[in-house]
């Protein structure tokens, strides 16, 4: 096919399309590119004709586009670039913005034989808006999220629940002198789970622990939630340091008894907790700060000790 100049009537029209139209011959030489294009790539279709997608675009050596081209140009399939990975694989701007940002692109090949001839008509459409709308509700989505009380994924309470009511628990003891305790657990051997298993996994089995531990915790002021990754904490409001221990060992065990398998290099065969306790304590303990730091070293002594255990700890 002989470089097709926009003067026929086809020529024409695809030249006024509002997409980006190149056809490429065996060797991915360009034999037609339109005016849209050209405007936003700012090489004329005189410019480029005859190059190869190469000659044209050296940054595409190497890259999808030029192994989609090739397969589309020899398996004689379609193809459609997936675009959650380069999302601005031709430099391509704005009409006459150079230097500017990428359009976003939508890319797909169509192969075609014409004669004894294949080609391959490569299609690129301007997805800037689309994907900027996208991206405008993802971050509303997540403002809202981080104004929640709810962890994402899980459904428990979130970090941020955690410590309003943690606050709120410990000025209530303080006032009525009442006891109150803190537990914080971490799973045994996660990172072995998410390797064994894939993240996705891993995802999974903490939404099932974040289940299993808020079903055990029974009075309405009890809160659960998700503290970090795969740690989870829980305010025990009128809970003496000995009933805290108790729950933290009914948590324990009910998790243990599910059985759910382990990754091999895990430290026990089946998915398990340990679990770090702290007590409100008029004297030695009574800011959230140092609580939370009592559990965290009790939590820090249960897995030093072998993991799958509750330790109660002492203040500093
Ligand atoms: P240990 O018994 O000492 O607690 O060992 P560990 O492997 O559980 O401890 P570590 O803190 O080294 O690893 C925690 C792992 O938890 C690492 C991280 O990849 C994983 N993790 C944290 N948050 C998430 C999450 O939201 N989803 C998944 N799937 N994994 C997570
Ligand atoms: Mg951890
Ligand atoms: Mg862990």
């Amino acid at each position: 096919m002989p470089f097709m100049q926009e003067s026929t009537l086809y020529g024409r029209v695809l030249g006024l399309a509002n997409l980006g139209l190149m056809v490429l011959d065996t060797g991915q030489r360009i034999v037609f590119w339109n005016q849209w294009l050209a405007s936003r790539s700012g090489m004329a279709a005189s410019r480029v004709q005859g190059l190869t997608l190469l000659e044209a675009f050296p940054e595409l050596e190497g890259q999808r586009i030029e192994q989609s081209v090739h397969t589309a140009l020899s398996s004689n399939l379609p193809a459609v670039l997936p675009q959650n990975q380069n999302r601005a694989p031709f430099p391509l701007f704005a009409a006459g913005t150079w230097g500017g940002e990428r359009i976003e692109q939508a890319v797909s090949m169509t192969p075609f034989t014409e004669g004894k001839e294949r080609f391959c008509l490569v299609e690129v459409v301007d997805v800037s808006n689309t994907v900027g709308r996208e991206r405008q509700l993802r971050g509303q989505a997540e403002a809202l999220r981080a104004q929640s009380y709810v962890d994402g994924l899980t459904g428990i309470a979130n970090r941020r629940h955690f410590d309003v009511a943690l606050d709120r628990e410990l000025r209530r003891a303080q006032r009525q002198d009442a006891p109150l305790s803190l537990l914080l657990m971490d799973i045994d051997s996660f990172k072995a789970y998410n390797d064994h298993f894939g993240h996705q996994q891993g995802d999974a089995c903490l939404t099932l622990v974040a289940e299993a531990f808020a079903s055990r915790l029974q009075r309405p002021a009890d809160l659960a939630a998700r503290y970090g990754g795969e740690e989870f904490a829980a305010v025990l409001p009128d809970t003496t340091p000995e009933q805290a221990s108790q729950h933290a060992e009914v948590i324990r065990a009910y998790v243990e008894s599910l059985k759910m398998a382990h990754a091999p290099k895990a430290v026990h065969p089946h998915v398990t907790l340990s679990i770090g306790v702290a007590s409100f304590d008029k004297e030695r303990l009574h800011d959230a700060k140092s609580l939370l730091e009592a559990a965290d070293r009790a939590l820090y002594i249960a897995k030093r000790e072998g993991r799958n255990r509750v330790v109660v700890g002492e203040p500093d």
